[in-house]
């Protein structure tokens, strides 16, 4: 609990609360004192000037102090304080509550001088008593008990919202602790409620998206795996059953049987050597070394290394390249791989007869090398799928081929990996035509 996210909000809110509020009350307390000192002040002030003045004019008008108690019980009652006129031999000549009258009085506290304008000396001293009412402090004092009760429930209040407030914040992260850790326990599935737009509901968000890039790479994992097994296990068991056969002496182990032999041997190592490829590229580890090249030299290089296979097959073999093509930035090798595999699926699907044609043609800052041929072609509903790994539009057909169903896969990663797009179009039975484009230098 002392942990918890929720219970440092908590600590964190209420010390804030207890500040704030503090702070407020003391500076609140400090100046209300002040300004009722001031207030009081100037009261007390106006109010022994208004006796000594009404006083002074009594003695003016009189010549004595004769008469003057009703005068003073009158000041006494209307200001709600004692007062107390003491003349120069010290004997009290009027007190407002009437007890001290002709009687000596002798003060601690300061009186005041009365003085008449044409006369020397004092005329006499006045004592002006506290307030009998409650002064502005004690009326200040009862309210301070009512701001107190107050800054309570105001605390109580503040302290409820932030309990919730503070849950709202820590509970969707508890909850994505809680998933994390089974997504770390292999569940895959797991998600969390994505709530508001704030930052914790990105952070879902953001996580929820990582969990399902986790998911989709844990699914391709398993495909990968079961489609490699799937692969191999069709050329081992053909080599187990020549095997098999030749010991039982139901095949001569002559040297057709050694071709077939060999074949199957062939088709696995070629499987092993893509899956190599496909497993780098698929990592983003293929290491490609760029420099410019002139994709007409490549793409004659690579085409006349074919001409022999197609010529055994009857299949004319053409290029059409534009003069002043610009340079590329390409790794040679991995490019002439691309070509070599579009051009390989170009012969294995087309016949006698047919026709195929390597391009290119420069297109704003790409040059686009296409292979287009006049085979079988590819069903529609095919098309969006060859680039997918072991994808083949017929399975048995394929097979006879010699391809390991990576071909295409891996041509689409060495291109993409340049930064080029590859794309294929064609219809069933009217040939088919692939392209790619790579970055001019
Ligand atoms: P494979 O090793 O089987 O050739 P690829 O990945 O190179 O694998 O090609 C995937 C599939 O796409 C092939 O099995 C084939 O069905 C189809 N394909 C590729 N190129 C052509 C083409 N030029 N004409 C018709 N079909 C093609």
């Amino acid at each position: 609990m002392k942990d918890s996210l929720q219970f440092r909000i908590m600590l964190a809110f209420s010390l804030v609360i207890l500040v704030t509020i503090g702070a407020v009350f003391f500076f609140f307390d400090h100046a209300a004192r002040t300004k009722i000192h001031s207030f009081e002040e100037s009261v007390e002030y106006k109010l022994k000037a208004r006796v000594a003045s009404g006083l002074s004019r009594y003695y003016r008008a009189q010549g004595s102090w004769e008469g003057v108690q009703p005068l003073i019980e009158q000041l006494g009652t209307a200001s709600e304080r004692r007062i107390i006129l003491v003349d120069n031999e010290k004997i009290v000549v009027a007190d407002s509550q009437g007890d001290l009258l002709g009687k000596p009085y002798e003060s601690d506290s300061p009186g005041m001088i009365l003085q008449s304008p044409g006369k020397r000396g004092p005329l006499a001293m006045l004592y002006i008593g506290e307030a009998k009412s409650a002064s502005l402090y004690i009326l200040y004092k009862a309210m301070g008990h009512f701001l107190i009760l107050g800054a309570c429930v105001a605390i109580a209040i503040a302290l409820i919202i932030t309990f919730f407030l503070s849950s709202r914040i820590s509970t969707p992260i508890c909850a994505l602790t809680k998933t994390a850790r089974k997504l770390g326990q292999g569940d895959f599935s797991q998600r969390v409620q994505v709530g508001d737009k704030t930052e914790v509901g990105e952070l879902g968000m953001a996580f929820n998206s990582m969990a399902g890039d986790l998911e989709k790479g844990e699914r391709l994992r398993r495909n990968m795996v079961a489609d490699v097994a799937h692969e191999l296990r069709t050329p081992l068991s053909n080599v187990r059953g020549y095997l098999e056969a030749i010991r039982e002496g139901v095949v001569k182990p002559d040297v057709a049987a050694i071709r077939s032999l060999e074949e199957e041997t062939t088709l696995l190592s070629r499987l092993v050597d893509d899956l190599q490829d496909l497993s780098l590229a698929e990592a983003g580890k293929l290491k490609l070394i760029c420099q410019t090249e002139d994709v007409a030299e490549l793409v004659n290089r690579t085409v006349a290394a074919m001409q022999a296979q197609a010529t055994a097959k009857e299949v004319s073999l053409s290029t059409d390249l534009p003069q002043g093509l610009p340079l590329v930035n390409i790794d040679s090798h991995r490019i002439s791989q691309v070509l070599r595999n579009l051009l390989e699926n170009a012969l294995a699907h087309t016949a006698k007869g047919d026709a195929i044609n390597v391009a290119a043609a420069q297109q704003g800052d790409w040059v686009e090398i296409s292979v287009a041929d006049t085979g079988e072609g590819i069903p529609p509903g095919d098309l969006p799928n060859i680039f997918e790994r072991f994808y083949r539009v017929d399975k048995s057909r394929a097979r006879a081929t010699g391809g390991s169903g990576l071909g295409l896969t891996i041509a689409k990663h060495l291109v993409e990996s340049h930064g080029g797009k590859i794309e294929a179009q064609g219809k069933s039975g009217e040939g088919s035509r692939f392209s790619f484009t790579l970055p001019v230098a």
